[in-house]
């Protein structure tokens, strides 16, 4: 416990009467931080802390890259602005060296500035002078993380621009023939053959570049940091980051594999209106953005653009794509589900040349003032067009079917319906795409009349469902015929089960092998479903390595 001796050289406190000041010791929280623990996350809710002995740095996370951005010294306090103005705190404090803190919840501090005018003033006084400091950092010029040289036409850029955004990372784009690249390319003169080019900040220049030498130059993990964890989980959509912040919380040694970047189906939703917690609904790559941070925040190790490759269920590892192996003790599998695709003409051909299937936000610049078409007549296709309508000049949505209202939710019809610029062609196909180099017009067939016209198009996305690909998994892991992973009772029942104990919930028909969220064999495809699974997993995760664990019975 503190005494009041402990806080005599805090001048904040100076003007506290010795007997307050001893109670207020009492009554208020000690706290001791090993060097690399945090006081408090930036969000955290208000509260006053005392730096009684030992440091503290202040980091504060600024587009996507953590800053240190001050640090406090014995005698010092933080959290006067959090606790002046009621608001969260605004950065993340953590110790550099074992330090001990005294912690004043909100209700202390205000029965305190009840009757010590002079504290409270103090600590207004450095709550004003900390937020002119916070607005110098929000106003600081922007700097993006890289800058990208390539043309629009080309899918690798796409690719990168896609990867660039999913991960968080800020970029400039320029178009080789834009008026301002001498301005804008810090790079070198290159040759076409040498695009899409990257300036990295590190300061190196990536040629012909791919996402994987684009993560390495920018700080991404694309290795395991070790042989060998607790549980290995494969997917980073909503279910694989549920079961990474579950599973690193509870002291798992935590890997996430993720063929592309974090978030999932989930990111490329433009609004998820029906996620509980957000009465507003939440766009997918910010719920994703979240999830990362706290994923990794809680040490979990999130590895991109790696793609599990084989797993071996007898000795439990996972063979990633390069030829790297990973021990796991438990594997939780979280890949689900890809995009069906369609076999029109000229499809394959224009594939990233302005046909796409699914659409990510980095996709609204392309979009710009052109006409658009989107096929399909689900949640996903309904989500694009608001999206797009904000950017494309028309957007018509291609449906096979005679109604919206069988497969799409009313709220999302009814949207629709308010947007000047969304057309809804019902009863229509896509019969062929069209264009040289890029995607220019489509053939859109009328079900109805039996006759075909050539609209012109500028960029045509497909979103008529989606199938589990888990093609790559070994036998013993039992899918059903859609290839969806069995688990639970289900794998029991077609007489796959090994053991006497009865599979978990969420089990496969390997012992110890798990999976959740869509790739599992489940009427329910939602992100609510997803991250419930995805966390419920880590409990049995538990259960079976502590089951693995007993001595077996004599
Ligand atoms: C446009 C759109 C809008 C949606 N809107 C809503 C909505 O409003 N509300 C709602 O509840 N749901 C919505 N959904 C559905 C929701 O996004 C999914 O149910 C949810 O994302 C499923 O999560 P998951 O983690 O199981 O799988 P996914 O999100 O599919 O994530 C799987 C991840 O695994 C990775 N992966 C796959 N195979 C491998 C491998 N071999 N190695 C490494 N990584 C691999 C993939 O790259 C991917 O990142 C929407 C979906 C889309 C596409």
């Amino acid at each position: 416990m503190l005494a009041a001796e402990d806080l005599a050289h805090v001048p904040v406190l100076a003007s506290v009467p010795p007997d307050d000041l001893a109670r207020l010791a009492q009554t208020a929280g000690d706290v001791r931080l090993a060097p690399g623990d945090y006081a408090v996350h930036e969000g955290d809710e208000r509260s006053l802390f005392v730096v009684v002995s030992g440091r503290i740095e202040v980091t504060k996370l600024v587009d996507g890259i953590e800053r240190v951005i001050g640090a406090r010294a014995p005698g010092q306090i933080f959290g006067e602005v959090p606790i002046t103005f009621g608001t969260p705190y605004q950065g993340s404090y953590r110790a550099t060296e074992a330090t001990r803190l005294m912690l004043i919840s909100a209700r202390q501090f205000h029965a305190l500035a009840a009757t010590q005018t002079e504290v409270l003033t103090k600590v207004a006084t450095l709550a004003a002078e900390r937020i002119g400091g916070l607005r110098g950092i929000a106003t600081a010029p922007f700097k993006a993380r890289a800058v990208m040289l390539g043309h629009a036409s080309d899918d690798r850029v796409r690719e990168l621009r896609t990867f660039l955004t999913r991960n968080q990372i800020s970029y400039d784009w320029i178009a080789p023939d834009a008026p301002d690249r001498a301005t804008r390319w810090t790079g070198p003169t290159l040759t076409e053959d040498q695009l899409p080019a990257l300036v990295c900040d590190d300061g190196s220049l990536l040629t012909q570049a791919c996402s994987r030498d684009v993560a390495d130059h920018l700080g991404l993990q694309t290795r395991p940091r070790s042989d060998s964890y607790d549980t290995v989980i494969i997917g980073g959509g909503p279910a694989g980051l549920a079961a990474a912040v579950y599973g690193a919380s509870e002291g798992l040694r935590t890997l996430v594999v993720e063929r592309e970047a974090p978030g999932g189906q989930a990111e490329t939703s433009s609004r998820i209106e029906n996620y509980l917690g957000f009465p507003t609904g939440v766009s997918g790559d910010e719920l994703a953005r979240r999830a990362l941070q706290q994923a990794v925040r809680l040490g979990a190790e999130i590895m991109v653009t790696r793609r599990a490759a084989q797993i071996d269920p007898a000795r439990k590892t996972v063979t990633l794509d390069g030829g790297i192996t990973v021990q796991a003790r438990s594997i939780i599998l979280a890949t689900g589900v890809s995009w069906r695709r369609l076999s029109t003409e000229g499809f394959e051909r224009l594939l990233g040349k302005g046909v796409y299937y699914g659409a990510s936000r980095s996709e609204a610049g392309t979009t710009q003032g052109q006409d658009i078409h989107l096929i399909g007549a689900g949640n996903s296709a309904g989500q694009a067009a608001m999206f797009f309508s904000n950017h494309a000049r028309n957007v018509t949505l291609v449906v096979r079917g005679a109604s919206l209202e069988a497969s799409m939710s009313k709220y999302l019809v009814d949207q629709l319906r308010c947007k000047p610029n969304i057309t809804v062609a019902l009863q229509s196909e896509a019969r062929a795409v069209h264009g040289d180099k890029a995607l220019t017009a489509l053939d859109l067939f009328d079900r109805a009349s039996g006759t075909s016209q050539r609209v012109n198009s500028g960029g045509v996305f497909v979103f008529i469902g989606a199938d589990a690909e888990t093609a790559w998994l070994p036998d013993a892991i039992a899918r059903d015929e859609r290839g969806y992973v069995c688990t639970g009772e289900v794998v029991a029942k077609l007489g796959r089960w090994p053991l006497e104990r009865d599979p978990y919930l969420l089990e496969t028909s390997v012992p110890g092998i798990f999976a959740c969220g869509d790739v599992r064999a489940s009427p329910v495809k939602r992100v609510a479903a997803a991250v419930g699974e995805g966390s419920m997993s880590i409990a049995f995760v538990h259960q079976f390595l502590a089951h693995a664990s007993r001595p077996p019975a004599s």
